[in-house]
């Protein structure tokens, strides 16, 4: 190594990854316990993606509509196109409610009937009676200002409970000895001192990788740090092929439109005035599933019917909705329509098109938010002190394809179940091992590798040529023909990164660095999900294979694994396997539900 490193050490019974509403509310739970608690974030916790969740929370407390457990989990399956875990959406559709009323004691202020009662909105995919219909009222909402809401109370509460945060940290590496994860390694971004945290459990809740495509309703931060951590320690993500785009990004801009628009009575139209979806989704219409509507989407562009000079969009109308409904229930959209479309809402319709909005892919757990492998035959096997959370993890409860509203719930009803598992578990104060020194030189052997990176190739340019070939090789429809170049060229962007070059080598504060970084996580994570949706010979869910156009329930109902070797620009391959998705329920309150055609 170029330079010794000076280490800070700590340590605690539970390390944090990751201040989302997922990490926040594993950290809430694992102080509540007495263990103690760190928080790592490279953001200042309120300014992580959930702050950004627009439409709602789903849970079936029948405010709206009559509404059952068990119908928001016929809708999850469905949704998830048969890939989801039954157990573990059990475990959520049952938990989501009380954690609903949870945040509600918490603080979050929460939109209201005039009953008083929480006011829920519809969202896609969301129906009454086993997927019959007519659509329910599932989705909680506190205007379309949800996330932030949710965050901040979170981070309140977190502070009454005695967690350390340590904000503005970069975690590099997780560290393993024997295959047990006994902590992790941080780059502390303000003083560029290295932090090794010792910890008997971490939790990974880094949130999804968004940025792996040119086009995102992400933040610049969702580079699915922990993900390629995972991939580092040489362990295995899932389903990484499946991504999710949003219908309603607004076009140019990638900002989205909460479905929440939607599901206040928005539609879409193409450049003949029509209304599409009524065609494509006879009985869902405009509040179909998310893959199904951004298809139709794509479809209806590729017939030349799309709006715009290129006739590259379509449009949301939202103009014939009470601008009293709009001001009370969308007020965040009405304000983002004008800043970033230049579009009065109340009166033009919005220019709006597919981008990508979901990782329903990554780190495999199973429903108390432990890390499983397939290991020696057991395809459930726990990696001792290795847990996840949020959109980082694979539980799974979405699948193949996530429902609106599906995922904040996920956050906290999976966090907490990560916190109560580490209790559960751990004896608060358990002594620890030695500390592990080749866990430190593989971490700083990485981070001074890049820092004294003197190729001809800056970071900006090989980002976003991965993100160029993303956005056209790995999208809403992929083919063999489409997706063997795609392979080919992500791994010629793959070998870029060994050309790399940054031009700050100090410690303070060098995002040069740590952009670099984040594009070696990206990377790693745009490889296996060409190699992964390459792989997959048929269509479910977000993904759709126009050589194979029908799923495949007899060989391909399965959940797809990928390992990642050859680090740094150098090789850059994936070893790809299967898992066995759970076709069985947590209990016996609920019978599996059986695969069918998915139509809305
Ligand atoms: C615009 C938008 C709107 C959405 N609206 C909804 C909605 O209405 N309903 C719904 O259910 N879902 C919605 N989603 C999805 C949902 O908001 C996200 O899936 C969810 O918030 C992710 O939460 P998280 O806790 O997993 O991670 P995030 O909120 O993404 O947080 C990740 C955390 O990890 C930390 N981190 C990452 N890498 C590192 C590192 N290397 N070192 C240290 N810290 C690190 C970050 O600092 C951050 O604190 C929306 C998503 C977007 C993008």
């Amino acid at each position: 190594m170029a330079e010794a490193y000076k280490i800070i050490d700590h340590v605690y019974d539970a390390v944090v990854v990751g201040a989302g509403g997922s990490g926040l509310r594993a950290v809430m739970e694992c102080a509540q316990n007495g263990l103690k608690t760190a928080c790592i974030t490279k953001v200042f916790p309120t300014r992580s993606h959930t702050v950004a969740a627009q439409g709602g929370i789903a849970a079936s407390l029948g405010n709206n509509s009559p509404d059952h457990w068990t119908w928001h989990m016929f809708d999850t399956v469905k949704g998830s196109d048969w890939l989801g875990d039954q157990d573990a959406i059990e475990y959520m559709v049952r938990e989501a409610p009380a954690a609903v009323y949870e945040l509600e004691h918490a603080g979050v202020p929460f939109s209201r009937n005039q009953d008083g009662t929480i006011y829920q909105r519809p969202f896609g995919g969301h129906m009454q009676n086993m997927g019959e219909g007519p659509p329910v009222q599932r989705t909680a909402a506190a205007a379309d200002r949800t996330g932030h809401a949710m965050l901040h109370a979170l981070y309140q509460q977190s502070l009454k409970y005695d967690a350390d945060f340590y904000v503005e940290y970069f975690a590099l590496d997780l560290i393993m000895e024997n295959g047990v994860c006994k902590g992790v390694i941080a780059l502390c971004m303000d003083d560029g001192s290295i932090h090794r945290f010792r910890a008997h459990n971490v939790v990974l809740a880094t949130g999804g990788y968004g940025r792996t495509y040119f086009s995102a309703t992400s933040a610049h931060t969702c580079t699915g740090d922990g993900n390629a951590m995972v991939l580092r320690a040489g362990l295995a993500l899932q389903d990484m092929e499946f991504v999710q785009f949003h219908p309603t990004g607004i076009y140019g801009a990638g900002v989205l439109i909460t479905e929440g628009a939607r599901g206040e009575g928005g539609y879409l139209t193409n450049s003949e005035g029509e209304r599409f979806m009524e065609r494509y989704a006879p009985s869902a219409k405009d509040l179909a599933s998310r893959d199904v509507v951004s298809r139709s989407m794509a479809m209806e562009m590729r017939e030349g019917r799309g709006v715009g000079k290129n006739g590259d969009h379509i449009w949301l109308h939202l103009d014939h909705i009470d601008p009293k409904v709009l001001h009370e229930r969308l007020p965040g959209i009405t304000e983002t329509g004008k800043i970033f479309a230049g579009v009065d809402l109340t009166r033009q319709p919005l220019p709006v098109t597919p981008t990508v909005h979901y990782n329903m892919g990554g780190i495999p757990t199973n429903y108390h938010g432990e890390v499983v492998q397939m290991k020696d035959g057991d395809p459930d096997s726990v990696v001792p002190g290795l847990f996840a959370v949020g959109e980082a993890a694979c539980v799974s409860v979405h699948g193949a394809n996530r429902l609106g509203s599906n995922s904040l719930i996920d956050l906290v009803v999976f966090g907490r179940a990560t916190g109560k598992r580490i209790a559960d578990i751990l004896k608060p104060g358990t002594a620890h091992d030695p500390v592990v020194k080749a866990a430190d030189e593989f971490a700083l052997g990485r981070l001074d590798h890049f820092r004294n990176a003197k190729g001809g190739s800056p970071t900006a340019e090989i980002r976003l040529e991965m993100q160029r070939t993303m956005q056209k090789h790995c999208a809403v429809f992929r083919d063999n023909a489409l997706l063997a170049e795609g392979q080919a060229k992500i791994a010629a962007t793959y070998q870029k990164l060994g050309d790399v070059g940054i031009v700050d080598r100090s410690l303070i504060w060098n995002t040069d660095l740590v952009e670099t970084l984040e594009l070696d996580n990206l990377l790693a994570q745009a490889v296996v999900t060409m190699e992964s949706a390459a792989n997959r010979k048929e269509s479910r869910g977000a993904h759709v294979n126009e050589d194979y156009p029908d799923r495949d329930d007899a060989n391909w109902m399965k959940h797809s694994t990928a390992t990642f070797e050859g680090w740094g620009g150098q090789g850059g391959s994936s070893t790809l396997g299967l898992r066995p998705v759970h076709d069985y329920t947590l209990t016996d309150d609920v019978e599996y539900i059986k695969p069918k055609k998915r139509v809305y």
